[in-house]
């Protein structure tokens, strides 16, 4: 449940469980492919004078592509999240997640979006050595090497070479 009434937090501590599926529309648009449904879990209670704390934890996993190597990948994706949820317009704290004035019930989800942003990783290799694709003929490098052979060298570096060679012949 991620809506919790503030009147009940106030009687004590909730548990925060609830299981969105991958294309819940709240995680629309984050450019995150959610391989599976996200779980949360965790607690919310107050913590002082108009403020609440929720310490959850946020588990699922994307699947993606290798960025060298363009293999797919699956990556779970596992959060602790410490969040305060603040009614104090006064706070500057950029952490803290303001309460609108009137609040019967807080809303958990905008947290849950935000928090998924920061955990889920944004560049993903299939391993760490990946050795990629060959930026010529396209191999994957990790089967083996290609038949492109050496460097051919880059022609915008010619007419520096043939400048450097005029220098040092001057010398
Ligand atoms: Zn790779
Ligand atoms: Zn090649």
């Amino acid at each position: 449940m991620l809506r919790v009434g503030l009147a009940t937090l106030e009687q004590g501590p909730v548990d925060t469980a609830a299981r969105l599926a991958a294309d819940d529309p709240l995680f629309e648009g984050l450019g995150i492919a959610l391989h599976e449904p996200v779980v949360v879990s965790g607690q919310i209670a107050a913590a002082g004078p108009d403020s609440f704390f929720w310490r959850g934890m946020l588990e699922t996993s994307v699947g993606t592509t290798c960025r060298r190597c363009l293999t797919p990948v699956v990556r779970p994706v596992a959060a602790k999240v410490d969040v305060l949820f603040s009614e104090d317009p006064e706070s500057d704290d950029q952490s803290v997640y303001l309460i609108p004035p009137d609040t019967e019930t807080l809303d958990l989800s905008p947290a849950v979006r935000e928090e998924l942003i920061l955990a889920a990783p944004d560049y993903i290799l299939c391993r760490e050595d990946c050795r990629g694709l060959c930026p010529r003929c396209g191999k994957d490098l990790n089967e083996g090497p290609c038949d492109c052979g050496p460097e051919i060298p880059d022609p915008r570096w010619s007419g520096l070479a043939a400048l450097k060679q005029r220098l040092e012949k001057e010398r």
